[in-house]
């Protein structure tokens, strides 16, 4: 009988995982299993879930460095990750309806214009843009499905047996439980998955590594304040530490040109991102990018986190169109949850690239002192980030905003084989992505080449 491999999350470890399968010849069967949509139904603010998982709707910087992203080289070696780093990004060009379109920026020493304030990261990285991904996702998946996987849509699976090899899976607007069974199993949920992950292991008695976590705001201003610097590094990663007070913090994640905040859903609350489009028509000419703290020495971080988190969430009733302009769930009220929005000088907050406010709650001045009492006087470090990188970037002065709270909730990583990421208890099962704390498209994407490439040479 043919052996199964089941992918649980059809996101970029999961992806690149079948790809690597299929290219090989792999003569089992190949299922994946997604609680999202497939590329040809995702529908924009679906964000964390579907073809290519929140990596489809990102804004498609494919950043190659292992010291970037998480972890790969500590389970690979420096040369295999590089290795297999490039096999994703020849394979979202490869699916690319115009791979030339596909840009690298690589800076390669750090500017004398922003010391001695700030450090750069120096990696070069690829920028695909939100709009090609659509593209990418629907060739990349019409490929697979020629190569006979067979995708799961709308099914959220519930449940895993380890010891029988078996899983429950259910699609989501029915509550019946459908029976699987695997031989090899790859386990990508990604960030949407974090909490199915844990519950996993706290049932399993799964040993697993504790993780910092890193949390902050999302920042956005005009890009031309920040050309200077964008021209050198179109990602660029700011960077400072305090390490006697166990502190540092980071620009992650920067969007330019067509660039748009998002709302991300992790355990029911919102927190925020970005990401930006390539099509010259969705062009804002705006910068946004992430200020992430990561603070050494907190008992329970992630407790910590999702508590903070939760404080800076607030909840209101919309009826109709709100004040500015969010749209109502149907004609009757809706509720409103969101994170919060502050801008110095009163600056509106911007639209989504579908032409919807972000959805935040306004604060002003005030209310920061209620900011830094949730970040637990943390809330410092990210001022005295903005303020310096005023006196970097003169012309910036108070012509930003910030969505609070930016957060990376790292999974507690398993403990897994390094030869195949496979649970050091359950050698069939594996763990890819996100879900083994990786938090990036390449090393997502690696990771899953790399169990595929176990796979088949143990088949
Ligand atoms: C808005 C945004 C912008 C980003 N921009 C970038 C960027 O430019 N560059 C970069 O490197 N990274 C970026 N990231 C991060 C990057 O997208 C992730 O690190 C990457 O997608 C992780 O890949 P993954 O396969 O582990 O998980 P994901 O891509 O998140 O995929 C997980 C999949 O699992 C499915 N799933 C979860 N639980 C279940 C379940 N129980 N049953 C069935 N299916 C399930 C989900 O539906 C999802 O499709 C961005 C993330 C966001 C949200």
């Amino acid at each position: 009988m043919k052996k199964h491999t089941v992918i649980i999350g059809a996101g970029v470890a999961g992806v690149n995982a079948a790809t690597k399968l299929v290219d090989n010849n792999y003569q089992g069967k190949i299922t994946i299993i997604d609680m999202g949509k497939s590329p040809y139904e995702r529908l924009p603010e679906e964000v964390m879930t579907g073809f290519l998982g929140a990596g489809g709707w990102s804004d498609g910087k494919l950043t190659y460095h292992t010291s970037i992203g998480g972890h790969l080289s500590k389970y690979t070696g420096e040369e295999k990750a590089m290795e297999l780093m490039d096999q994703v990004i020849d394979n979202f060009k490869r699916f690319h309806p115009n791979p030339s379109e596909v840009q690298c920026s690589n800076p390669l020493e750090e500017p004398d214009f922003i010391k001695p304030y700030f450090g750069l990261r120096l990696f070069p990285v690829w920028h695909i843009g939100t709009d090609y991904l659509h593209d990418i996702g629907k060739n990349w998946y019409d490929y697979l499905v020629s190569k006979g996987v067979e995708f799961k849509w709308n099914n959220k699976v519930t449940d895993i047996d380890f010891n029988n090899n078996k899983l429950k899976y259910s699609a989501l607007e029915f509550s019946y439980e459908y029976p699987l069974e695997y031989d090899t199993l790859i386990f990508g949920v990604g960030k949407s998955g974090i909490d199915f992950g844990k519950q996993l292991a706290d049932k399993h008695n799964l040993l697993t590594e504790p993780k910092p976590v890193q949390i902050g705001v999302r920042f956005e201003a005009p890009q031309h304040h920040f050309q200077k610097l964008i021209d050198i590094s179109y990602d660029f990663k700011l960077y400072r530490k305090f390490d006697d007070e166990g502190v540092s913090l980071r620009s992650f994640c920067t969007n330019n040109n067509a660039a748009y905040v998002a709302l991300e859903e992790t355990y029911g609350d919102y927190s925020y991102n970005g990401h930006a489009k390539k099509d010259k028509a969705f062009r804002n000419d705006m910068t946004n990018f992430g200020i992430l703290m990561e603070v050494k020495g907190i008992d329970n971080p992630f407790e910590w986190s999702r508590k903070l988190v939760e404080k800076v969430n607030r909840v209101s009733i919309v009826s109709g169109e709100g004040a500015n302009g969010e749209k109502a769930l149907g004609r009757y009220c809706a509720k409103y949850q969101a994170g919060l929005y502050y801008s110095p000088s009163n600056k509106d907050k911007s639209k989504t690239s579908e032409g919807d406010w972000v959805k935040a709650h306004y604060i002003g001045k005030d209310s920061l002192e209620d900011i830094r009492k949730a970040f637990k006087g943390y809330f410092k470090y990210i001022e005295d980030f903005i303020e310096d990188m005023k006196k970097v970037f003169p012309t910036l002065e108070d012509d930003w905003g910030i969505y609070i709270p930016e957060v990376k909730y790292l999974s507690p990583e398993p403990l897994v084989n390094y030869n195949n990421l496979s649970l050091t208890k359950y050698p069939n099962v594996h763990f890819v992505g996100d879900a083994l704390s990786a938090r990036g498209i390449t090393v997502s994407g690696a990771q899953g080449t790399y169990v595929a490439e176990y796979i088949i040479n143990n088949k």
